[in-house]
């Protein structure tokens, strides 16, 4: 068995380092000793998958990823981590621990510089304070990946994974369902980190699809249509969509009504067509 599943050893060699957890950069470092290989076995990590992950804090998941991966590639933003890294992976060839900062660096240039054999799979803890900007980046980016699997809130993997159309679907739901497929994996509770957070986590699989599920007459107006549409969830859509894209009421009513949806309508009951629908209807050729 490893020694990076024994949670006196990761304390030991963070005390050594004279480390101390930083809140800013969400740190909740996971010593439960049954998730991470959990997780790794379910990213789709294998001899011939390469993995990025994010966020790899003292190596307790990249170790799980080296043992499955022919390549890890792992990007820490803190560099005190950096020597800690250095220790506890240090049996692993097959690991490279950049310091960068994953809301900046260029992923493009990663995947074809450390992954031209095929495309890889992202895994990740994640910084709780940046859940939605790292997913949408990875997202919209259109990264050669097959797979993010992702550890989140609880209640951030509910709303990521809720389909559009639902009561507890957001603007971050419809955005994650056009480029790809979500997945509840399982549960995780405060008690697997140090320290512990004060509410429960979820691991998510987002497998990327293909294609989008719905054809959009303007994909950056979709995606304007769908966060304007969820900026005041109490309000009618007529209501949001005026204030969100600051169009007078009237014309939106007429948008709404050539895409056959009632002004009275609310976003949390908008498909993934109804919003292609609305943009399609706001649309002007140029
Ligand atoms: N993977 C480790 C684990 O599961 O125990 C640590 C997960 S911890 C929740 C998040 C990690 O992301 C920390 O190591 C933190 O320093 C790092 N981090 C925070 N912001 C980051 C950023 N913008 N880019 C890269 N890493 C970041």
């Amino acid at each position: 068995m490893s020694k990076l599943t024994d949670i006196n050893y990761i304390k030991g060699v963070l005390s050594r380092h004279g480390f101390t957890f930083s809140k800013a950069l969400g740190q909740n470092f996971l010593v439960n000793p049954t998730v991470c290989p959990k997780m790794a076995e379910m990213c789709g990590a294998d001899e011939k998958t390469g993995v990025i992950e994010i966020g790899p804090g003292a190596g307790v998941l990249t170790n799980e990823l080296a043992q499955r991966s022919y390549k890890v590639v792992a990007v820490e933003l803190d560099k005190r981590l950096l020597p800690v890294l250095a220790e506890t992976l240090s049996e692993h060839r097959n690991v490279t621990v950049i310091n960068d900062d994953a809301l900046k660096l260029d992923f493009h240039k990663l995947i074809r510089e450390e992954f031209p054999e095929g495309d890889p799979v992202i895994c990740a803890n994640l910084p709780y304070y940046i859940t939605s900007p790292i997913l949408m980046r990875l997202l919209e980016e259109r990264l050669p990946v097959r797979a993010i699997t992702v550890m989140v809130q609880k209640e951030a993997a509910d709303r990521i994974c809720a389909a559009p159309g639902t009561r507890a679907s957001g603007a971050i739901s419809a955005a994650v369902h056009y480029y790809c497929e979500p997945e509840m994996l399982f549960r995780v509770s405060p008690g697997s980190f140090i320290p512990a957070p004060k509410v429960e986590s979820a691991v998510i699989r987002l497998n990327i699809l293909k294609e989008p599920p719905v054809r959009t007459a303007d994909e950056k107006l979709f995606f304007k249509v769908v966060r304007a549409s969820f900026l005041q969830r109490r309000k009618t859509l007529s209501n949001s969509l005026s204030a969100g894209l600051s169009k007078p009421k009237a014309e939106i009513n007429e948008a709404l009504a050539k895409a056959g949806i009632p002004a009275n309508a609310r976003a949390e009951e908008m498909t993934m067509q109804q919003f292609a629908d609305i943009t399609a209807a706001l649309y002007c050729e140029p």
